[in-house]
Order: C-alpha cells, then structure tokens, then sequence
C-alpha cells in the first residue's frame, strides 16, 4: 500500500513541476480565465490521481485528490477550488457510481473546496495558509477512517496513521517544494530585470560601452559603433578588441590586456591615442572592470571620446611651453634671462656640489656702453647688444655651459670647468667680441667694442653661498674695469690672481 501511495505522491510532485511553469503562461496568455483554467487543470489530475488510487475498503479509494484541491485552492483560489471539486465529484459518480462510498467523497470534497477556498482567501501568510488547508484535508480523512470504524468495524490501525502520516508529510512536501519553485521563480525574474536594467543602462549610456570576453566582443551599445568607427554596433559584435587598435599599439594594448586579465579585480583606466576602423584617429579614455555577463566572468569597457579635451590640452602645453620660453628668454637679445640663469645656476649649483666638480662663473659687461649709444643712438645700442650676445653664446660649449643677459649690458656665463678652463674661456670670449670690430670710437679703451670679464671658479661647498661666488665674479669685474677694461680679471678668494 505505501507503494502505491508514493506512487500517487510521485505523480502529485511531477504534475506540481509542471503545473508551476506553466502558470506563468496561463497568467500572460488567459488572464482572464486563469482561475477556471487552474480549476479544470487540478480537476483532470484529480481524475488520474482517483484512477491510481488505492481500494482501502470496498467502495472506497484512498488518493491525494485531496490535495489537488488545496493545491488548485492555492494557485487559482475559491474559484479554481470549486471547479476542480466538481470534476472530481462528477467523475468520482459516474465512474463508481452512486453508492455510499462516492457520497460520502462528495460531502468530504465539498467541505475540503469550502475551506480551502476561504483559507486561500484569507489567509495572507504562506506557510499558514498551506497547514490550515492540509489540517482540513487530515480532519476529513481521519472522520472517513473513523465512519468506517464505527460503521463496519474496520480497523483504524495501520491504515489511518499511515495514510494521515502521508496527507501530513506530502501536504508539508509540496509546501516547501511549491515555495522553493516560488522562490526560484523570484529569483529569475529579478535576474531578468536587473538584465534589462543594465542592458537600457548600457543602450542610453552617453559614453561607448563593450563587454567582451576573452578579447571577443559580445554586447555593444550604438554609442560604441559611433566611436569606434562602425555604422552598426552589432558590427561589433564577436570582433576580437585586438582588430579595433592601432597595429602600433597592439603590443602595447596586449601586454596592458595581460596584466589586466591577471589581476581580475581591478578597474584600469587608461587614455590613448587610436586609430577607428574608418583610419580616423581619436583620442578615448577607457575604463574596464570586471563583470559576470551570462554566468560567465567577462570584461566591460566603457570608453569616452576625448580628442576635443586632448587637442584642447595640446594647445594649452603649446600655449605654456612658449608661455614658459617667453619667460625665460630676453626679449631684445633672445638670450636666456636672469629668471632662467637662477635656475639653471641652482641646479649647476647642486650638480657640481654632488659630484665635487668645479663650476665656474664669467661675467662680463661692455666698456663704456654710455658712451656707445651717446655715440650711435639707443637702437645701435640695441643691435649691439644683440650681436654681442648671440657671439658669446656661440662661443660657447652649448652642451655644458650657459649665457644669460644679467641685465643692461652685462651678461653672465657659467661653465662646468676649473679655474684654468674658465679663464680660457673667458679670454676667448674677450677675443671673439673684440674681433666683432664694432666701432665704439668715443669709448677711450679701444676704437671697437670691447668688453672686461670677471671670473670666479670653486667647487660648490656648504661653507660658500651660492649668491656669494656671483659677488666675487662681480668683484673680479670691478677690478678688471679698474685696471683698465677690455682684459679678463679672476677673483680667488684668498688671492686675487691677474692675468
Ligand atoms: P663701464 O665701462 O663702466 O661699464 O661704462 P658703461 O658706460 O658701460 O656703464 P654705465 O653703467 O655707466 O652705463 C651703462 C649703459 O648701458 C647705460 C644704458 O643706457 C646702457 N644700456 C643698458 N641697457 C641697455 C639696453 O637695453 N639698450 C641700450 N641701447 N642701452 C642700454
Ligand atoms: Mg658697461
Ligand atoms: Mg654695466
């Protein structure tokens, strides 16, 4: 006999299984009819349930056809309750005819559709909802068991603790499995929508937005086609990203995608200058992260065109480097100025501190300027300027040593060399303006422009300033003004060396 009731039970849970899926149909498609629908379904399967019953007394079938009550109760309420009750009824009639036995399933069935109908109604908790109806279902089997005890003295051991045991544990069963359907049913659907979420997200996104995996594009949005240069962006669609970058930077771009795809959890966010399908370059900004895209771990790249910011940016560094030349060069001379000598005189300075090397400074100022534009007029003077700064410049060792104008007519070298270096230097700077043989005929030291220069050499030390060793280079210029210009003067600290 429990044979045959896990037999009717079996049958119970897979016409559960499948009655679960299709509701969701039945709802969309019949809204209207759903409940006379879920009624005659349940009435039909009570009908199979009733045919694989089990004959406990003469006239009398033990089934779950009970439960196909609550169960259509459940789904389709008082209305499903009573139509699947009277199929059952109607069938249980005419297949066994009147007697004793079907009036007695008649009355049980119809309190059992009452009260499962109502319940059904009114109560709102699940879990109360399914012990009310399946202790409904128990009284009625037990007055059964208890009519045929009394009636025909038919023993209420072992068949009514077995058969209540099951109405309980089977009733207990299809809740639990009817509300993990449920569950799993809630589940999908908020899967489904949060989907459709990302998937409106990502449609009506302003920025460009693939998900790929492993390098082959699976989702797109059109923003992305727009920015990547295709018409379409389901042109998009299983390209491999390494097709879409520029041959130059595909290397680049694999070992970025390499390390990415190492370190799953991060966002990388870069820019880069690439090159479309269409052969038009653009600079985009890209973003990629992680995601789960249809169960599978995936990476989404979301990416912003901003060629327009970047030649923006290009023009503003264009702007500040000319700005920052502008700065640091003298106007009239085109030489570097006296801002630029400071800086470059620091970090000479700090250079030759750490290598203990000898650094040197030659200043030089033209004899008798005064008396050169009283001679030739203020733009003469100009020229002259400019000549002379742009021959000493060349004079130069352009890779280590430097000329600014420190102002007027004086100008300031410095040079990576010793004391004998420097004088060298400084003479043939002398030599060079002098061979110019610009005509200064009222200076008084020579018919040309000549010029004396003071120098200073050392090795940078915490016990010298930096200013100081330009004081001393300005003490050797005094000095060689004194002994009579147009000659080179080096100022040592301790004694002063002519030459
Ligand atoms: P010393 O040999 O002692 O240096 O005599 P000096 O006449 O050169 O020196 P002083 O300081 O008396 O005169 C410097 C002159 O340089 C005065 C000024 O008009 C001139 N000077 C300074 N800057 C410029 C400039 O940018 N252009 C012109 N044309 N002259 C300038
Ligand atoms: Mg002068
Ligand atoms: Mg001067």
């Amino acid at each position: 006999m429990i044979k045959d009731l896990f037999l009717n039970f079996s049958l119970f849970i897979f016409f559960l299984f499948g009655f679960h899926r299709l509701q969701n149909i039945l709802r969309q498609k019949l809204p209207n009819k759903f409940q006379i629908v879920v009624g005659m379904i349940h009435g039909i399967f009570g009908i199979i349930l009733i045919l694989f019953g089990i004959h406990v007394f003469e006239i009398n079938i033990l089934d779950f056809r009970q439960l196909a009550i609550i169960s259509a109760a459940y789904f389709g309420g008082f209305r499903a309750a009573i139509i699947t009750g009277m199929i059952i009824v109607a069938f249980r009639l005419s297949y066994f005819g009147i007697n004793e036995g079907s009036i007695f399933a008649f009355i049980t069935i119809s309190i059992n559709v009452i009260v499962s109908g109502f319940i059904s109604k009114l109560v709102k908790n699940y879990w109360f909802k399914w012990i009310y109806m399946i202790l409904c279902v128990m009284i009625l089997s037990s007055s059964f068991f208890f009519y045929q005890h009394i009636k025909y003295s038919h023993q209420l051991f072992p068949i009514m603790p077995i058969c209540e045991s099951f109405i309980l544990m089977g009733g207990l069963f299809i809740a639990v499995f009817i509300s993990f359907l449920n569950r799993n049913e809630e589940i999908k659907l908020a899967l489904k929508e949060s989907e459709e979420r990302y998937r409106s997200l990502i449609e009506t996104s302003p920025d460009g937005i693939f998900v790929h995996k492993n390098g082959i594009i699976m989702l797109a949005n059109e923003k992305a086609g727009t920015l990547l240069g295709t018409e379409k962006s389901k042109d998009l669609i299983g390209l491999n990203i390494f097709h879409l970058l520029d041959p130059n930077l595909k290397s680049k771009s694999f070992d970025s995608f390499e390390i990415f795809s190492h370190f799953r959890d991060t966002i990388v966010q870069k820019d880069n200058n690439y090159t479309r399908l269409d052969g038009k370059a653009v600079d985009l900004s890209f973003s990629e992260s992680n995601i789960i895209y249809e169960t599978k771990e995936a990476t989404m790249v979301v990416f912003r065109d901003i060629s327009e910011q970047k030649n923006t940016e290009r023009k503003l560094q264009q702007a500040n480097k000319l700005l920052h030349q502008l700065s640091i060069s003298d106007g009239l001379t085109g030489i570097p100025n006296r801002r630029y000598f400071e800086e470059m005189y620091k970090l000479k300075w700090e250079e030759a501190q750490a290598s203990q090397k000898p650094l040197s400074l030659i200043i030089f100022d033209i004899d008798f300027f005064k008396k050169f534009n009283d001679s030739y007029g203020h733009l003469e003077g100009d020229k002259c300027l400019k000549i002379v700064a742009n021959t000493v410049s060349k004079t130069l060792d352009i890779t280590s040593d430097f000329c600014a104008r420190f102002g007027g007519e004086e100008f300031i070298g410095i040079c990576d060399t010793d004391e004998k270096g420097a004088c060298i230097i400084a003479e043939k700077i002398r030599k060079s303006v002098l061979d110019l043989k610009l005509p200064n005929m009222n200076s008084g030291v020579n018919q040309f422009v000549t010029i004396s220069i003071g120098v200073m050499s050392l090795v940078p030390n915490l016990s010298i300033k930096m200013e100081d060793a330009v004081d001393y280079a300005d003490k050797a210029l005094y000095t060689a003004k004194l002994n009579g210009r147009n000659q080179v003067h080096f100022y040592h600290i301790d004694n002063e060396i002519f030459i």
